[in-house]
């Protein structure tokens, strides 16, 4: 049988048929990714096959679909290990606020540069819209204009309120989406206003199994009643940072990207070369500069994450 994973815990998955039905599973054998030793190598979005025990009602997977694209947690010890926290992405929304939490361009940059290293569609949310002071309003412009020029869709919203919240309905209708952003910014109040049977506490990280077991949720889906899910990953929902080869990063600001083949030099880091198109470019006002700036500041590995 084939399904669809939409919970993954420390020990067991659930897996859904195409016709609804849930089952709880587990592994059996080895799954293994290239270059990663995973210590969870199976995540919600995974398409897997899986079979019965004879005589029982234990599910067994036993082959895992191949993935479009994933996402992953590193151990901070063991560098090579890895969790996979979800596969199969439509698109991975950023929920920002400019105040209580401020959510900085550095963050907002990384964010996207991760985005575009897994290949997952990013999309900015601005929340809070109802606590919008003037100045509040002149900055989302801004934000707007960087954003929308590059082509990342940027909406506005205020969960508490309910303004724009069919917008985000519609965005999110049969497609896989991933809430990713600061705590406090509004995840849970969103997830909440779109899907209001849920009803999801904040910094929820446990629950109980079928079996009455105590478990630690990893990732889990929320199926939406329009069609499509809703990836929710406790604990982490900050986009997980990956690494990038300095000579990669470039590629990962699609705004540099097509302007790379102009340098003078093909090995150029765009730091201070001559001849550099993307230095000619912040210079002439058609590169932002604060995207320069976080090209920089990733380049250099400062953290701009705050
Ligand atoms: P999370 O940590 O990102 O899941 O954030 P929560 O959903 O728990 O929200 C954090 C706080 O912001 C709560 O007190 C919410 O009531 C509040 N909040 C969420 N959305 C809005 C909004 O649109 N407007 C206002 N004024 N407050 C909001
Ligand atoms: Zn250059």
């Amino acid at each position: 049988m084939q399904g669809l994973i939409i919970k993954s815990t420390g020990s067991w998955y659930q897996v859904q048929t195409p016709d609804g039905k849930r089952y709880e599973a587990r592994i059996k054998g080895k799954f293994r990714i290239k270059g990663l030793t995973t210590t969870n190598p199976i995540a919600v979005g995974d398409q897997v096959d899986f079979e019965f025990e004879p005589g029982s009602d234990n599910a067994v997977i036993n082959n895992l679909h191949p993935r479009k694209n994933y996402i992953i947690r590193k151990s901070i010890n063991l560098s090579k290990q890895a969790q996979i926290i979800a596969a199969n992405l439509d698109q991975a929304f950023l929920v920002v606020t400019l105040a209580s939490p401020r959510t900085s361009l550095g963050f907002i940059d990384r964010f996207l540069v991760t985005a575009e290293a897994y290949d997952i569609p990013a999309v900015l949310i601005y929340n809070k819209l109802d606590l919008f002071s003037d100045e509040g309003l002149e900055i989302l412009a801004e934000h707007k204009s960087i954003y929308e020029n590059i082509g990342y869709p940027c909406y506005e919203v205020s969960a508490l309120v309910g303004t724009n919240i069919n917008q985000v309905k519609e965005l999110i209708k049969d497609k896989t989406t991933l809430f990713s952003g600061h705590s406090g910014v509004g995840k849970s109040s969103l997830i909440n206003a779109l899907l209001p049977d849920l009803s999801l506490r904040t910094g929820e990280v446990s629950d109980w199994s079928d079996k009455g077991m105590h478990t630690t949720t990893f990732a889990e889906m929320h199926q939406l009643p329009e069609g499509g899910f809703i990836v929710d990953t406790p604990g982490i929902r900050e986009l997980g940072v990956i690494d990038i080869e300095q000579g990669e990063l470039s590629h990962f600001f699609p705004e540099m990207r097509e302007r790379l083949n102009q340098c003078r030099f093909n090995n150029c880091r765009h730091v201070n070369e001559p001849g550099c198109a993307i230095i000619a470019a912040v210079e002439e006002g058609e590169m932002e500069l604060s995207r320069y700036e976080s090209y920089l500041s990733i380049y250099h590995g400062h953290d701009t994450r705050a």
